[in-house]
């Protein structure tokens, strides 16, 4: 059991944004009981516990993070057909993974998935999607265990997912979930995927140290447009800038610290509300010690 949990880990191997101090521990369990005997071990309940996917939404700060991370193994990264229009997902398993899978399978609904970098918990934690597509259009159920290390199910009417999040409780941990397609055809679903991804590339950045999009879309607007005619794209601190490509992308140029990053966005957020009257809401999560 000890060797699976990791004192003093460094976060910045664990965030897209390749930022952040340490964490007092990480754990990473191997199966569901040892996730679940750690849980009901865990006496000293004061202590944080933050659930990590795959990093690519979350933003480490640098003093780093007193507490635990969780970050669930390769053995929860399953996906198996259930009936002829279900599959069952372990919630490590990659958002890419599991659009390839469906696809292997002649299911469609799961495209979208395949532009999004995450995994699948963090992607029902975020109620990830692009392009008119979410996670809560092919939710069926979700297997979680709690803080207490208690199971906990939930069907699609016990869960209200909105724009880039839910209701679902806090102190959870998504272990798996059924996610429901349509049997369609091979050729089609590959061409969705397709266009879905060109798309994509052409009009935000790949290959830099990013969490994606910094800001949520505010209702009927686009962030990026915001921050736009708010004549903050060219604005820098230290290594943290905007994607010339897409502004709404904050990245880190190799040289950036979290505090630098934390620092352009308060900046554009003040800008922005002087300049348009919207109030910027985070899309991407900043953890750790101020
Ligand atoms: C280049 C790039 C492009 C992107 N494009 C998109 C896009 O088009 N659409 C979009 O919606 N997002 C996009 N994102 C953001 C990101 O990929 C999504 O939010 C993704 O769903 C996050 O998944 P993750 O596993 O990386 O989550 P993490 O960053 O690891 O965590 C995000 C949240 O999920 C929670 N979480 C993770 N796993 C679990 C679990 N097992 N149980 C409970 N909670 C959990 C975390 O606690 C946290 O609150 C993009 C990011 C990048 C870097």
């Amino acid at each position: 059991m000890n060797s699976l949990i990791y004192k003093k880990e460094n976060l910045s191997n664990y965030s897209w944004f390749g930022l952040g101090g340490q964490a007092e521990s990480l754990f990473k369990p191997k199966t569901l009981s040892e996730l679940k005997n750690f849980l009901k071990g865990n006496k000293d309940k004061k202590k944080d516990i933050y659930i990590l996917g795959a990093g690519s939404n979350t933003l480490f700060r640098d003093r780093g993070f007193k507490g635990t991370i969780i970050k669930l193994g390769s053995e929860f990264s399953y996906s198996n057909l259930l009936d002829k229009n279900k599959i069952e997902v372990g919630a490590s398993c990659l958002d890419k993974k599991l659009s390839d899978f469906a696809y292997k399978n002649s299911l469609s609904g799961f495209e979208f998935l395949s532009c999004i970098p995450g995994t699948i918990g963090g992607g029902i934690a975020m109620n990830c999607g692009c392009y008119g597509y979410d996670i809560s259009q092919i939710f069926y159920s979700l297997k979680a265990i709690d803080f207490n290390g208690e199971t906990k199910t939930f069907g699609k009417n016990e869960i209200k997912f909105f724009y880039r999040g839910s209701d679902l409780p806090r102190n959870l941990i998504f272990i798996s979930a059924v996610l429901e397609g349509k049997v369609s055809n091979q050729e089609e679903i590959k061409n969705k995927q397709h266009s879905l991804q060109i798309k994509k590339n052409k009009s935000q950045p790949s290959k830099i140290k990013t969490c994606g999009s910094t800001f949520k879309n505010p209702e009927n607007k686009k962030a990026w447009e915001l921050i736009k005619i708010s004549d903050c794209s060219a604005l820098m601190v230290g290594g943290a800038k905007m994607s010339p490509k897409h502004c709404n992308f904050f990245l880190n140029d190799g040289n950036a610290t979290t505090e630098d990053v934390e620092t352009l966005i308060n900046e554009v957020k003040k800008r922005v509300l002087k300049k348009t009257g919207v109030n910027l809401e985070l899309e991407i999560k900043i953890i750790g010690e101020k």
